[in-house]
């Protein structure tokens, strides 16, 4: 196969030697399985618009100039019945009674949902089945995790597994800082707050098992401070599985996308938050970016680096001390890892962040998004306090979900790439 394809690529480029390299099947003794992919497939999908962008134009750009057509995007979906229909009983019958039960097979028709955003009799629904949602699984979280959480908290989560790109370490960093505030002004008046971070990591993957174990203490050492846990509790849910998703999407007010711009090809739990009724907070990342054109800026929480701005910052040299005198809450969060939680030092972590440990310091640049990520969580609360607007933020939300249901991603792969009809 290699010898056939170089074989063909010289006939195109000849003389182009870097090229043909570049794109060879095999090569330093090694196979390439990415190249062997998109040589040996008729069709190569990106799973957003951004991803399927970024695999065009930059990741198989050679290929993409010999076989154009062959790359397509097709943004991926969740199934809306599993996710909306069993998993959110008492939204499911606030929806049969406004809109009829239509959008559970032609999921676009949650669109006709916009017509209540006004009505306050509806708003107010809205209000009370999450905060039913969010008893039950309050229920359920004291059950498996013995920790009692207070449904009148602000439900904050992020779910998805343990990774880098991901940032969960970003989401605590802005806890450590939060906690620092506390620390130094228990009587703060903010409203209470619940964050809770669903997540697996692989076996091997040092680094997640210590983000992991930094989101534990600090949770461990909040908790023995009856005054502050009164208004920040960090919960760390292990195990996460998809029948824990189908508790918590219901239950959650605030949806964390907070991927390093160009890294989450799509992400399918921003799309089972919103279709329950969350806000998100996140970076134009993967399918954000076309949730984003769904609701409108309005009704999302945006902060951080764009996609090309994040390759800006790699070509001229990520600096982490260079945003950590420019934030001062910033600087404190970070140095606080080195005294650590409950007892434990968390040096390697500050180490991580600020020098690496392979010379290339934190790749994920959480540094970075740090200030702009705590001005979107400022707004988020701001707006948190007007009720009516953010149960009208959610409904929009809502009704603009149905372009993310499988339904729509199923078809279009039929269509486009299987070359297949619905059965009559
Ligand atoms: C949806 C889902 C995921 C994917 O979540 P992302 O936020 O898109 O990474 C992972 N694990 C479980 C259990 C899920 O239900």
């Amino acid at each position: 196969m290699n010898q056939r394809f170089c074989g063909d690529l010289w006939q195109r480029y000849p003389g182009d030697w870097d090229r043909i390299e570049r794109m060879a099947l095999i090569s330093g003794g090694q196979i390439r399985m990415a190249n062997l992919s998109v040589v040996g497939s008729h069709h190569v999908n990106g799973v957003s618009m951004l991803h399927a962008n970024i695999i065009k134009n930059d990741v198989f750009k050679d290929y993409a100039e010999i076989t154009p057509d062959k790359f397509i995007g097709i943004t991926n979906g969740i199934a809306h019945r599993r996710w909306l229909c069993q998993s959110n009983p008492g939204l499911t019958a606030l929806l049969d009674e406004c809109i009829g039960p239509d959008y559970r097979h032609n999921p676009e028709v949650l669109g006709d949902f916009l017509k209540y955003q006004d009505d306050q009799t509806v708003l107010k629904r809205l209000e009370e089945i999450k905060y039913q949602n969010k008893v039950r699984f309050a229920e359920r979280v004291a059950k498996t995790n013995g920790v009692a959480v207070n449904p009148e908290s602000v439900f904050i989560v992020q779910a998805k597994r343990l990774h880098e790109y991901k940032r969960q370490l970003l989401n605590a960093l802005r806890l450590i800082s939060r906690y620092q505030m506390l620390l130094a002004d228990p009587d703060m008046d903010i409203r209470p707050e619940t964050y809770f971070f669903a997540a697996k990591a692989a076996p091997g993957y040092d680094m997640a098992k210590q983000i992991i174990k930094l989101i534990c203490y600090l949770s461990k050492e909040i908790e023995a401070n009856p005054k502050i846990r009164e208004k920040l509790r960090v919960v760390f849910l292990e195990n996460y599985c998809a029948t824990m998703a189908e508790y918590m999407m219901p239950a959650a007010e605030l949806s964390e996308q907070i991927s390093l711009a160009g890294k989450e090809a799509s992400g399918t739990g921003n799309m089972k938050l919103m279709i329950n009724g969350a806000l998100t907070i996140g970076t134009l990342d993967g399918a954000n970016v076309e949730m984003t054109e769904e609701v409108g800026e309005d009704n999302i929480f945006l902060f951080g680096l764009h996609a090309d701005e994040v390759e800006e910052v790699w070509r001229k040299g990520y600096s982490p001390s260079h945003y950590y005198q420019q934030d001062a809450r910033l600087e404190r969060a970070v140095e606080r890892l080195k005294k650590g939680f409950a007892s434990m030092d968390f040096s390697n972590i500050h180490q991580y962040l600020m020098v690496g440990n392979y010379g290339v310091a934190d790749p994920y640049m959480c540094m970075a998004d740090f200030t702009d990520y705590c001005r979107a969580h400022d707004e988020v609360a701001k707006l948190y306090e007007d009720r009516m607007l953010w149960n009208k933020k959610s409904l929009i939300n809502i009704a603009k979900a149905g372009r993310f249901a499988a339904d729509r991603a199923i078809r279009e792969y039929a269509d486009r790439i299987w070359n297949i009809q619905p059965v009559k």
